[in-house]
């Protein structure tokens, strides 16, 4: 079995967009189990001589405020139970928000290696910006944009090194 990395993160933020990089012309697998979040799209990826299988967690999004909590946690917990590695994606565009926070907390309590993930970095103001999500209390940070490619190169360097 090949080493299994999942994406997290709350809507919005490119999960989708992120994966479908990684897997590029690759075919996504889409299971959708019964349940909040158990909709899961798999898919494999491939960088420096690494295959591995990477998870698009998250399609559906309740609008109630509790369920969608409660959502947000099985999401993160399926991760942390399935991988390998977890990407934690976030959106610089938006910032940190209460959701970003929750997940965090959660992320840096377990002990899979987490690579924070500051998607939306387009171009060199918003990289500028991406320093704000220091706070969420990880060593490192990845500056991305998964629509133009930028940041994927580095973050893919460390994620297959300690794969
Ligand atoms: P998900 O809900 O986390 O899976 O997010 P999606 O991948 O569906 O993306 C949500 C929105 O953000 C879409 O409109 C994407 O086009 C947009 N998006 C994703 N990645 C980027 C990025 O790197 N830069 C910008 N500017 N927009 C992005
Ligand atoms: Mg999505």
């Amino acid at each position: 079995m090949l080493p299994v990395v999942s994406i997290v993160g709350r809507p919005n933020v490119g999960k989708s967009t992120l994966f479908n990089r990684l897997i590029g012309q690759r075919r996504a697998i889409v299971h959708d189990f019964s349940g909040v979040t158990r909709d899961r799209h798999y898919g494999n990826s491939f960088w420096n001589d690494t295959d591995f299988t990477v998870i698009d967690t998250g399609g559906y999004v309740p609008q109630d405020e509790d369920v969608f909590l409660t959502a947000i946690r099985e999401q993160v917990h399926l991760a942390m139970d399935e991988s390998d590695a977890i990407l934690f994606v976030v959106d610089v565009e938006t910032g940190i928000t209460d959701l970003d926070n929750a997940m965090a907390q959660i992320l840096r309590a377990q002990k899979k290696p987490v690579y924070l993930v500051v998607n939306k970095a387009d171009n060199e103001e918003r990289r500028w910006n991406t320093a704000e999500f220091y706070s969420l209390g990880f060593d490192q940070l990845f500056p991305v944009s998964s629509v133009n490619g930028s940041g994927t190169g580095d973050l893919l360097d460390a994620l297959v090194r300690d794969l």
